[in-house]
This record gives structure tokens, sequence and C-alpha cells, in this order.
């Protein structure tokens, strides 16, 4: 879908810190089955196991080229994000002592002040443009701050800056969009896209409906039933005090699996089509929740509790720790097993 929207450009998959906490392992070749061969990952480790992964595909390092690194990314055959003008001197010096072309991207930082050569080192970079002997550079790229918000005027602004600075460059594919900045319009999309979120079906258009169908659902067993007379509190600190009498199920999922502590209180699952409030602290392995609302036979010891689902929950769950979405799947834990499913209805 992300594909389609992005008109005749290529799309690349953002895999970094072991795809959005999703497993690399099973995400990179799903990708590749779907004809993704542009991969970018954090750092080294990551790259080096998308080698081994999707090995026909071109692996991107966002982090750069490190001190020293220059051997080992050549070695891996993977391309470096080059994020200053140092970067570029260093990578293109290794290529002409090892008398070959080495792949490189260059990163150039439009606004978001974090990454990538700023506006001066782009203009060194133009009048030196023999600092880009023996690279083969597959994309001048810049990433947006604002792209989740439509009407920003950042947007534009980086769009602008982003041409005025590429035509300075030699003629070269260019890469802007992460997953929003798809859905900004054809002059954003260039030759190649970088979406992430999305492809984890989180919604790339906070101000409307997800347009990404469900791809991530957590689900746990309720693995403790009780009753809480009125009066009487739940969890730690005694925050929660039963108005009336309440049923209570405990589920094994906790901060530790990051099930975030600020959804204390704050946070809903569902059992069938019914919403169950988180009630008390969210602790390190354990979470409470008011089962008042479900019939006595449809909550008991093993019943599964949904936390997140659909094309929704995610973004909601999010926005009631007081975080993203990005944050809740990274922070999935370890001890879930990850359940993958292919196909058309998967
Ligand atoms: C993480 C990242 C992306 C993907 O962003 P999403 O918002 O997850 O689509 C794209 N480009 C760069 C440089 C990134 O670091």
């Amino acid at each position: 879908m992300l594909r389609d929207r992005a008109g005749g450009a290529t799309c690349a998959g953002m895999v970094k810190a072991n795809a959005y906490g999703l497993g690399v392992r099973r995400v990179a070749p799903a990708l590749w089955q779907a004809g993704c061969r542009n991969f970018f990952t954090a750092n080294m480790d990551g790259a080096v196991m998308l080698r081994t992964l999707v090995p026909q595909a071109r692996v991107h390092v966002l982090n750069g080229l490190l001190e020293g690194g220059e051997e080992d990314m050549a070695t891996h055959g993977v391309i470096p994000v080059l994020n200053d003008l140092g970067q570029i001197e260093r990578w293109s010096a290794w290529a002409r002592r090892s008398g070959r072309e080495l792949p490189a991207a260059i990163h150039i930082d439009t606004g978001m002040n974090r990454l990538g050569l700023p506006p001066y080192e782009v203009e060194a970079l133009a009048a030196r443009p023999e600092l880009l002997q023996g690279l083969d550079i597959a994309h001048v790229m810049s990433h947006l701050a604002c792209a989740d918000e439509a009407d920003h005027p950042m947007n534009r602004r980086q769009l602008d800056l982003f041409n005025r600075l590429r035509a300075m460059l030699p003629a070269l594919p260019a890469s802007l969009a992460n997953s929003s900045g798809i859905f900004l319009g054809r002059d954003y999309h260039f030759d190649m896209v970088r979406p992430g979120y999305a492809v984890y079906g989180g919604n790339p258009t906070p101000e409307a409906a997800n347009p990404m169908a469900p791809v991530v659902t957590l689900r746990a067993r309720i693995i403790q039933v009780r009753e809480v007379g009125a009066g009487e509190s739940v969890g730690y600190g005694g925050h929660f005090t039963a108005q009336r009498p309440t049923r209570v199920a405990t589920i094994p999922v906790g901060y530790a699996d990051g099930y975030l502590r600020s959804l204390s209180g704050q946070g809903s699952a569902r059992i069938g089509e019914i919403e169950i409030p988180v009630i008390g602290r969210v602790s390190m392995d354990l979470v409470t929740l008011d089962i008042s609302a479900v019939p006595d036979d449809k909550a008991v010891v093993g019943t599964w509790v949904e936390l997140i689902w659909g094309s929704k929950m995610l973004d909601e769950l999010a926005r009631r720790a007081g975080t993203i979405g990005y944050e809740l799947l990274t922070a999935l834990g370890g001890r879930y097993p990850r359940v993958y499913r292919s196909g058309e209805n998967a």
C-alpha cells in the first residue's frame, strides 16, 4: 500500500531497533518477499544481521561511518549513511586505497539538527566535488521533523531547503519521506521513500483514520480473578479504591514487558467487544483490570485479554501512556512469545 502511495518511488524498509521491536529476523525476509530491496538500520550490528537475513539487499547504516569503521563496513558490504564531511572524506579515501568504488548515501540536515551535513557543509562539498571520487552515491537524503502534522510549515521549509541543497551537488537520486512524508504528496516522494512506523501498522496520518491494516496484536491470558469489596484498594500505593464491589482480573504483563507504568489507571484492554480499564498501578510483571462489565463466565483464568488490536489501539494506547506508538512497539518485551502470520488474511 505504501509503495502504491509513493507513486514510482522505491519503497525502502526501516528495520532499526529490531524492526521496531517486532523481530527483524522475521520482518526483514517478509519485506524482501514483498519486494523490498533497500533496508535501513541504525548500526553495524543490525547491518551485519541483515546481510545474513537478506543477503541480496542493500543495507544502509543510519548512524554513519564511525571512527575506524571503514574496514568493517567495506568487508560486510554495507552502505554507510554519511553524516558529515569527515565521514565523506574517510570513506572516499578508503575507496581510493582499496581500489574499488564504495557505496554510500549522503544525509543532509534540513532542519532536524540531529544528523547529517548542515547546509554549510553541503556548500563545502559542492566546492570540492573530488571528495565524492570513488564513491557510488545511492541517494542524497534528508529527514522530516514534522511530517505527521500535514499542515506544519516546517514540511515545506525542509522540502525547499532539500531541493536547494541538492541542486548544489551532482545529480543524484534523492530520498526524503518517512511514513508520514509519503502522505504529504508527490513533491515529497523523490526516488525512494523510507517508511517504518506505517509498515508496522502505526497511523502515519494522526489527524485522520489510520489507512494501514493492523499488523500487531498483543494479548495475554488472565492468571487470576478476584472480587474486591467497596472501599478496598488494588495494587501498589493503594491508588485505586473500589467504589463498589469490583471484579478484578490479573494478567502477567507489566512494565518489564513494555506495558508502560504510565498506563496505570489509564490503559484499557478488551475481552470480546467489552472494554476493560486498567486499574491500580502497572507493576513490573502484572496488570490489574476491572472486568465487572464482562459476564462472569466470559472472564475466567485462561481467558485471552487483548491489549493491542485493530488499527487504532496502538496509537490510542500510546496516547494514554503519554507517548507515541513507536515507543510502545520498540518497548515490546523479550518475554512476549512472538507469533508471526503471513498471507492475505494475516
Ligand atoms: C526512523 C527513520 C525513518 C522512518 O520513520 P517512520 O516515521 O517510522 O516512518 C525514516 N528515515 C530516517 C532517517 C529514520 O531515522
